[in-house]
């Protein structure tokens, strides 16, 4: 074969040789600094981002970068957007531990808890500090109020460094909810999109909604995995756990989905796994209530609800019966409000139809 080959082409060849012997000292892995934090190849550093003071109090981000000690991709996951939606939090605690650095390739990036003003206020949605949420405010801006701030951070040093990202959410403090991800189906980029959804089959819901009406308006970009996934980054948003809860199910089930993610992306040794049978639920609607008063749900969350069955109803404070709540079209119940308060206007429950 090679006999066959013109000299222009084995000077060609020559010139490839060359340029992959020049380029394996830059593949080599590099020490990693986020902030104040640097991981060395090999290596697990943990620490705090700081959000420095502005319109409203300073705050901080605490981060792990797992260093891999080989090259591959960067993933990045994030835990306690909202504060409240603490079973992937714990969950990320467990895989800082288990996660081997010798084995890595590439690097991990956990931030373990986003929004830490909800999570130690103990809010739903909202920041005590700004009344902001966190998922409504991406990119982010650095003169903004903690929330805005907290946003701005993550996008410029979390996001930027990242090739992949999951933002790992959970029912809030008032969500009953069954498992399900969010496959953000953008149309920016084809190959963005049919690589999340790969990402959507590896971390391992079955459940997955086909999202097609996030902005694609970069410096709007609302929430934390839009925001990456405009960027060219392709990322998913995953829901795990209810009522604010840690049960150990669904501790479990993120810290299954982090290493399935990381064994699909090649970072980890061992078999790629993908959902069997996907449900892909193409058309979803948050249901908000109509009144202010005590909510009553009356369906349980995977429940099959027909067009028009009652999903729950709202009363007044004396008991008296203000509204009913309907579904608009047969679908699946994907949460549901599972505490009394309720303000108009806000959600209900979530229905999805395949
Ligand atoms: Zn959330």
């Amino acid at each position: 074969m090679f006999r066959s080959t013109t000299p222009a082409m084995r000077r060609a060849a020559l010139r490839g040789m060359s340029c992959l012997f020049l380029a394996t000292p830059l593949l080599a892995q590099q020490p990693l600094t986020v902030g104040p934090i640097t991981a060395r190849p090999g290596e697990k550093a943990s620490g705090y981002l700081e959000v420095p003071a502005g319109v409203d109090a300073a705050t901080r981000i605490p981060i792990t970068v797992v260093r891999g000690a080989k090259p591959g991709p960067t993933l990045a996951l994030i835990g306690g957007t909202h504060g409240s939606e603490t079973a992937p939090i714990i969950a990320l605690q467990r895989v800082r531990a288990m996660v081997d650095p010798a084995q890595l390739k590439g690097t991990l990036l956990i931030v373990h808890i986003a929004n830490l003003p909800s999570f130690l206020g103990r809010t739903i949605y909202y920041s005590p500090v700004d009344g902001k949420n966190l998922n409504r405010v991406y990119p982010g801006k650095e003169d903004g109020t903690v929330s805005e701030r907290i946003a701005f951070a993550i996008t410029s040093e979390i996001i930027e460094r990242a090739d992949y990202l999951v933002d790992m959410h959970g029912g809030d403090g008032n969500e009953s909810l069954r498992p399900y991800t969010y496959w953000n189906k953008l149309g920016l980029d084809e190959a963005v999109d049919a690589k999340a959804r790969d990402m959507a089959l590896a971390w391992g819901h079955d459940h997955i909604i086909i999202d097609t009406t996030r902005t694609k308006d970069r410096e709007k970009s609302l929430y934390t995995q839009n925001t990456a996934h405009i960027r060219g980054k392709p990322a998913l948003t995953t829901e795990t756990g209810a009522m604010g809860l840690a049960s150990e199910d669904m501790v479990q089930r993120n810290v299954n989905g982090a290493f399935r993610m990381m064994r699909f992306l090649g970072m980890l040794p061992g078999p790629v796994e993908k959902v069997e049978a996907p449900v892909w639920l193409s058309r979803y609607e948050v249901l908000t209530s109509p009144e202010t008063g005590t909510f009553h749900a009356t369906v349980e969350s995977g429940t099959t609800v027909s067009s028009g069955a009652v999903i729950g109803y709202v009363n007044d404070p004396f008991g008296y019966r203000l509204a009913e709540v309907r579904s608009p079209f047969d679908g699946e119940v994907m949460y549901v409000i599972g505490t009394p308060a309720m303000n108009k206007g806000e959600p209900v429950a979530m229905v999805a139809q395949r």
